[in-house]
């Protein structure tokens, strides 16, 4: 996405922390609800809930006429997957997708969970890896010039782990709006890439699959899959860079816990 890259005020950071924590918590609904013999419908159902009773909005729904609150993507579904009857079991990657809007500003924040906490080697290494390649690249942010830094640190540990940040499809400013400028690729791409500025909001989002990096749209004009049916996993978090620091806005510690590995301390907006 091009365009001007809007800056928002630690007031304005502040109220997307509120969207943010809903998020989470939306999410963690989500997360227990993605048990053997569940619908995907009754992931978003649970996500849906959390968000309505926090008086919060989402802005999944009729996003471009997307008919759910979630994105829930299962297996070889990357992204976009839309909940419905689907029926979990044991093994499924489930990935979860979500955002909610307070007074206009906008949250958005996905996980990838094991249905029954239990999977092969590959794919448990699939997801903790997508989930640090998050990480890795929240706390290059935190240090970052250019948004070129945050997208090799994803691409760095996606290489370690001989994974593949699935083609064209990358993270994004938010702020008014869910999808804003800048784009925050996955991997590393030719050209500048923008400074990071105070005032930025960024939402990193790594998707890592096994196999081949491409992935093609389902008839549903929607779901995101790989081309070669190989498992994928999704992470999300949406940050604030202000003038003393960042603050995960989907994350009620601000990152305090993820980040501390990387020697980085969160700042409140
Ligand atoms: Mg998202
Ligand atoms: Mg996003």
């Amino acid at each position: 996405m091009s365009g001007r890259i809007e800056l928002k005020t630690r007031e304005q950071m502040r109220v997307m922390a509120r969207a943010g924590v809903i998020v989470e918590r939306a999410l963690a609904a989500a997360r227990a609800a993605c048990v053997p013999g569940a619908r995907t419908a009754d992931v978003d159902a649970a996500a849906a809930a959390v968000i309505a009773e926090a008086g919060a909005t989402s802005n999944f729904l009729g996003y471009h006429g997307f008919p759910a609150t979630t994105c829930v993507s299962v297996n070889e579904e990357v992204v976009h997957g839309i909940p419905g009857d689907r029926v979990l079991a044991a093994g499924d990657l489930v990935s979860v997708d979500c955002g909610a809007v307070v007074e206009g500003w906008h949250g958005d924040s996905a996980i990838t969970v094991i249905v029954g906490g239990d999977a092969s080697r590959q794919d448990r290494a699939l997801v903790a890896a997508t989930d640090r390649a998050l990480w890795a690249g929240i706390a290059a942010l935190a240090t970052a010039d250019r948004i070129s830094d945050v997208s090799a640190a994803i691409e760095e540990v996606a290489d370690e782990a001989r994974l593949h940040p699935i083609d064209g499809y990358v993270g994004h400013g938010i702020g008014t709006q869910m999808h804003q400028a800048p784009d925050v690729p996955n991997y590393r791409t030719r050209g500048r890439s923008p400074r990071v500025r105070p005032g930025m909001c960024l939402a990193l989002e790594p998707m890592l699959v096994i196999g081949t990096d491409e992935s093609a749209i389902l008839n549903d004009e929607w779901t995101v899959v790989s081309v070669d049916g190989s498992r994928a996993a999704h992470w999300e978090h949406s940050v604030a860079v202000h003038e003393d620091g960042i603050w995960v806005l989907t994350a009620a510690d601000g990152g305090a816990s993820r980040l501390a590995e990387h020697g980085v301390v969160p700042v409140a907006p």
